[in-house]
């Protein structure tokens, strides 16, 4: 197939708005896979800011930037996304070029540990006023689960409404499978 999958594409639009140098941020760390990827993008001289509100997922993350060597350039913060206003220090408010929310529960973990719609739209917010023009935040959208179908409704009702001065708003999605495969939305900061 030709046509980029989603788990690439997400990663393209990263690369695509991350420089070597670069302050971002992974919005949901769990298993730490895609902190990895943004502590390779941004180099020994960016740093990675990486949100969970579980200790499974800090640990984990914790465990795989260690294998990888890359713990100093990441901040693990063991709190919800929305406090990422008030955690990132202000004089790098600014210059967040690029941000991943992988919605949805932890994979091996406790299932009934949710994103949450208020909270994620909360954090979104506070992202496109904190970061630079031109940064972008991919959102994976996982809405095979019941919980993740209300997510997703509450979640496109405000990107659709987000006012296209303050952003662009991209959806990458296969509409011809089955069982709810994940899709992307991308918010590109004016
Ligand atoms: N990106 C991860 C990876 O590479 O392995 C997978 C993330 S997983 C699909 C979703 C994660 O979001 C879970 O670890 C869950 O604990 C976390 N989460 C749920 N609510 C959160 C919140 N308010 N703030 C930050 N993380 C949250």
């Amino acid at each position: 197939m030709k046509l980029q999958r989603i788990l690439p594409y997400a990663k393209q639009l990263l690369h695509t708005a991350v420089q070597e140098g670069d302050i971002v941020v992974d919005g949901t760390i769990g298993n730490g896979h895609d902190t990895v990827f943004l502590a390779k993008l941004v180099g020994s001289s960016g740093h990675v800011f990486g949100f969970d509100i579980q200790e499974e997922a800090v640990n984990n993350t914790r465990d795989r930037l260690k294998v990888e060597k890359l713990e100093k350039r990441v901040t693990i913060v063991h709190k919800g996304h929305q406090h990422i206003k008030t955690t990132i220090p202000a004089e790098l408010h600014g210059t967040i070029t690029g941000a991943i929310f992988n919605l949805g529960y932890l994979p091996g973990g406790d299932q009934s540990i949710v994103t949450m719609p208020e909270t994620t739209i909360l954090a979104i917010e506070q992202l496109i006023e904190i970061m630079k023009p031109e940064g972008i935040i991919v959102i994976v959208i996982y809405h095979g689960h019941e919980e993740g179908q209300v997510e997703r409704d509450e979640l496109m009702t405000f990107v659709n409404k987000i006012d296209p001065r303050l952003a662009h708003v991209l959806q990458y999605q296969f509409i011809n499978k089955q069982n709810n495969p994940p899709y992307i939305v991308a918010i590109e900061k004016c």
